[in-house]
């Protein structure tokens, strides 16, 4: 959502670099050729030129400098990419769980000297054309970053973001609705019971009733005991109300200071406008300070410590007598190392990725628990890096034998090492992460360097890849036993390692809530009468404040003029390879060929549906053709990028009951690696292993785990998903693939003592998918390579065409469409169409063990091509920047909340919620605001301002052309669209209010997931699950 915290859950593995830039100019002077002519020591605007170096593997220059008077330290990445990004980075180290860090990086954004509205950060989300805005606080840093392919809104946006960082209002009403106060439970009533509110302390509760982060939170805090990351930099929730407002400006005064700031900014435009414009905005004005913020190294354990946690139990938990998690963790070497974490980072991934690594053969596959531990790897977050391996959903009794198996699979690797074949595919796969190219690029460089330059570490080291994987083959080669050695100095040998596990506590809950209870007593009692009626008055003067029209005029921004009327056209050529249609798009790839087939499902027995994500999952790793299931793995590392099947439910552009149902195949690989990507997917088509069951138990249990954490992660997709169940056939079939109905069945399989009759049910799905009489492929390659790639992809289809097979769909009501919109006859897709179908009301409510609800209601609509789109894509958007943002996450103190538009359904819903039916009413209270038409036609703009970022954001050249491979959406009809979003009016907005959205109006459905709800409970008209 919105603002995140990363603190110690993220799984960093070694490098995650995606690449990409817009517009691909083979000009001569492109911006990396300009950054080259800068000299070190060269002197722009305060700063002065540290070093210049070119990093061909990236396509980029390096600039880096720093700035004189203050010290704040700067590296420009200058890439001929039109998505610039800029962040500004705060070595932010806490020493205690207050969440002063987190609080303060909310409340900066609340205004500031310039922008002094309130909320400039959410106002800005309207008046720009950013493709991303955020800020996060991790563990010791606090980063503030957003990108833009537009030099006016860059420079608007710098002035928002440079503003709030160093000259924030840090008002103490902004303190108290970010941060936590005491409140009223109803503000407008002084007899109703005094209650903690606020923003963070909210969305904290939320994020530790997630185990997985719980059980993150307290590895981290107890492997680096000593110093920052002994405490939780998010805000422990039960610590959040000891912090003071006084307390937070401090902070502020000594940590949001240049002398403590990292700046990055990365892109196409010149270097020398950002360093005036940073310098004559905030630099100008500080001096230079010690900030005191450096972390100490963590002193070495002599021996190694073991400890225990609770957590509540998981309702959906697979196994309701196997939820233990038992994790060992090691403190490894200091991460400004640059070709040590390198080193390490790739060890990690030799000893835990895939079904060929020592620990996945060791610990998953005998079945001991459902998945790795949620922690697990190289982590590269904290000032010395740390290893974690280690179980999630095993049982207590088998603690000894995963502590045993750990320490036995360590000697394994260092007396046996690795196969050479294991450490080329590593390799490999950073070849392809570099040549990718994403669509993020700059934010993908911040974040991969943040960790290391907060430490002072080189951050163009870093960059420079390449040269580590040289060293590295340069060490092994010296001495083929490196990688052993350093798994005995750093696993074996090592004191400085802790066991931590964590078991169920069914009373976990009450006792949390028992803590608060005590915790809000204790400050009520503390309370004289005089307090009581200030803190009423307060609550009232923040009701207020947050009710008024707010005034955003000082905040700079962009106009609908500045949008561009039309967007670039796609090229795609229409063909086919033996009999089977295929779209070509040509593309600056950077070497790599993108393939796709979408197979449809309109012949797979009604009753299989259910399976068809199992298949999915699980149909690429169990083994093909004269590879069992590890070789299949070591081959694809080495010759793909990946290859993945995903279910597809997709909405018709022109009708709401049709849709397309089917699964997509998709795959990359180097140019000179196709035919053996295309040999493994001959191999999976004609001969796909399904007969080892133990194997399909591994993944059924990992899958199965995966989606039952994702639940508390991704709440609001779910309910929305749910919602919108009964408003559509699509609906339908989106719950079945991915909704909550899709969990519980993976329970179920999960918990099955006898997978032979699903394995035998995988063949005959099977039989209906991988056909080639209902596929269609697409290939995205460079121009010189494009027609070799569709002879290959020829004779992958000859090698397949076994599998073709005319076969009856199960319904009879099957509409064509022609692939090309222009042609009448020609290659078609098949869609489902159910005119007659009849959506329902219901409402439908999950009960979760989460303190917080995830809400949501949706209502029927129109699809893609529906001249009220454009109107209803509008109102959403304003409705959740003008009234429901204030609703639900100001007031309400949910963390996010909204509507939107699309898929045939308007839908509302709110993310990590204390609220539940009040919530829905806010949403009923959102179309009244609506329908009064009190909005101006600045609110209108602001919306159409934010709708189009979103519209045209970047596309990277895998990506391009896929919107019309899958939907058969075309440039013309994405273009009608643009200009009915241009001519969306007042009046429209008024009228799809009215008919749309209003009570009785159209079919609505409602879902809620959260905890135990009396009031719901009592109400007939809901469906408890
Ligand atoms: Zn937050």
């Amino acid at each position: 959502m919105f603002r995140q915290t990363k603190a110690a859950l993220q799984k960093v593995r070694y490098v995650s670099l995606n690449g990409q830039q817009q517009t691909w100019r083979l000009q001569s002077s492109s911006a990396r050729e300009r950054a080259l002519s800068y000299q070190q020591g060269q002197k722009i605007h305060g700063f002065t030129v540290r070093e210049v170096v070119a990093v061909p593997d990236l396509f980029l220059t390096a600039v880096k400098l720093t700035h004189d008077r203050t010290g704040a330290q700067y590296l420009h990445a200058a890439r001929d990419d039109s998505n610039n990004l800029f962040s500004v980075q705060l070595r932010t180290t806490p020493l205690d769980s207050s969440g002063v860090p987190h609080i303060l990086e909310h409340t900066v954004l609340c205004g500031s000297e310039r922008f002094p509205c309130r909320d400039p950060f959410f106002k800005m989300l309207n008046r720009s054309l950013s493709t991303f805005m955020n800020a996060f606080t991790a563990s010791d840093y606090t980063m503030y970053p957003f990108s833009t392919q537009n030099s006016k809104d860059f420079q608007n946006l710098l002035s928002v973001y440079l503003d709030a960082v160093f000259f924030p209002c840090l008002r103490e009403q902004d303190f108290w609705q970010e941060g936590w106060r005491l409140e009223n439970e109803t503000p407008t009533d002084p007899a109703s019971p005094l209650v903690f509110k606020g923003v963070v302390f909210n969305e904290m509760k939320g994020a530790f009733s997630d185990n997985e982060r719980v059980y993150a939170q307290h590895l981290q805090n107890k492997l680096f005991p000593d110093h920052t990351y002994s405490v939780v930099s998010g805000g422990e929730p039960l610590a959040i109300p000891d912090l003071t407002w006084e307390q937070l400006r401090q902070f502020h005064a000594t940590h949001y200071h240049p002398s403590n700031a990292r700046f990055f900014t990365y892109g196409d435009l010149p270097l020398e406008q950002h360093l005036q414009q940073i310098e004559a905005e905030a630099l100008s004005r500080f001096d230079r300070i010690n900030p005191n913020t450096e972390v100490p190294p963590q002193p070495h354990w002599t021996t190694p410590r073991e400890d225990h946690v609770t957590c509540s139990p998981d309702a959906m938990a697979p196994d309701p007598l196997k939820q233990n998690t038992l994790c060992v963790s090691y403190l490894l070497g200091d991460i400004t190392d640059t070709f040590e974490g390198f080193t390490l980072s790739l060890l990690s991934s030799l000893m835990i990725s895939g079904p060929n690594s020592p620990f996945y053969k060791a610990l998953i596959e005998p079945k001991i628990g459902t998945d790795f531990s949620s922690v697990v790897g190289y982590d590269g977050s904290t000032r010395e890096a740390s290893f974690s391996i280690g179980l999630q959903g095993m049982s207590e009794d088998d603690t000894e034998r995963v502590k045993h198996i750990i320490s036995q699979t360590i000697d394994h690797v260092i007396e046996n090492g690795f196969e050479e074949e294991r450490i080329e595919a590593l390799l490999h796969k950073i070849e392809i992460q570099m040549k990718h190219q994403s669509t993020n690029f700059g934010l993908s460089l911040a974040s991969y360097i943040a960790s290391s330059w907060n430490h002072d570490g080189d951050p163009v080291e870093l960059l420079q890849i390449n040269q580590s994987v040289s060293k590295f083959r340069q060490t092994l080669k010296q001495n083929p036993l490196f990688l052993q050695d350093t798994v005995r100095r750093y696993f074996k040998e090592n004191s400085h390692r802790l066991t931590l596990s964590m078991a169920p506590d069914e009373s976990y809950i009450e006792k949390q809530t028992q803590a608060e209870e005590q915790k809000l007593q204790r400050k009520i009692q503390a309370l004289t009468d005089t307090d009581k009626k200030y803190i009423y008055e307060k609550g009232l003067e923040l009701l207020d404040a947050q009710s008024k029209p707010q005034d955003a005029s000082c905040l700079p921004a962009l106009k609908v003029s500045d949008i561009q009327p039309s967007i670039p056209a796609t090229d795609v050529t229409l063909s086919t390879a033996a009999g089977v249609p295929v779209q070509l798009c040509e593309q600056p790839t950077n070497g790599l060929v993108y393939f796709r087939a979408m197979c449809s499902l309109n012949t797979l027995p009604e009753e299989l549906r259910l399976y068809v994500p199992l298949f999915c999952n699980v149909i690429t790793k169990l083994g093909c053709g004269d590879l069992d299931y590890r070789q299949q793995s070591q081959q694809k590392e080495l010759r793909t990028g990946g290859m993945s099947v995903s279910s597809q439910v997709i909405q018709d552009s022109t009708q709401l009951d049709m849709y397309e149902q089917g699964v997509l195949l998709s795959s990359s690989c180097l140019e000179r690696n196709l035919p053996h990507m295309f040999q493994l997917w001959s191999d999976i088509f004609n001969s796909p292993h399904f007969d080892d069951v133990e194997r399909l138990r591994v993944l059924v249990m990992s899958s199965a785990q995966e989606l039952s954490n994702g639940i508390s992660y991704s709440g609001h997709m779910y309910a929305m998903t749910r919602a919108a169940r009964h408003l559509t056939p699509a609906g339908d079939l989106q719950e079945t693939f991915g909704g909550m109905e899709q969990v519980k069945f993976m329970k179920r399989i999960a918990e099955m003592t006898d997978l032979s009759q699903v394995i035998r049910t995988l063949p005959r799905i099977k039989k209906h998918l991988l056909n080639p009489d209902n596929m269609r492929c697409a290939l995205n390659a460079t121009p010189q390579k494009m027609s070799d790639s569709a002879a290959q992809l020829e004779s992958f289809m000859k090698d397949v065409s076994d599998n073709r097979k005319e076969r009856k769909p199960v319904r009879s009501n099957i509409i064509e469409r022609p692939l090309d919109p222009l042609a009448n006859s020609g290659p078609s897709r098949k869609l489902i169409s159910e005119l007659n179908y009849h959506p329902c009301q219901m409402k439908t409510f999950f009960q979760l063990p989460f303190p917080i609800n995830f809400v949501s209601e949706s209502i029927r609509t129109v699809p893609f091509c529906h001249e009220d789109y454009a109107s209803l894509c509008i109102l959403a958007r304003m409705m959740s920047a003008k009234f429901l943002h204030g609703e639900i996450r100001e007031k309400g103190g949910a963390y996010g909340g909204g509507a939107r538009a699309g898929g045939g359904v308007f839908t509302f819903y709110s993310y990590r919620d204390p609220n539940s039916l009040q919530t829905l009413s806010a949403f009923r209270r959102g179309v009244d605001w609506a329908k009064a038409g009190h909005f101006t036609q600045q609110d209108i703009d602001e919306a159409k301002l934010s709708v189009f970022s979103a519209v045209d954001s970047p596309v990277g050249p895998s990506n391009k052309g896929m919107g019309r491979f899958l939907s058969g959406v075309t440039d013309e009809m994405k273009q009608s669209h643009r200009e009915r979003l241009f001519a969306v009016t007042h009046r429209s907005l008024l009228d799809v209010a009215e008919r749309y959205l209003s009570v009785g109006q159209q079919t609505c459905g409602v879902a809620i997931l959260g905890p135990e709800n009396e009031t719901i409970k009592k109400d007939p008209s809901w469906i408890v699950k």
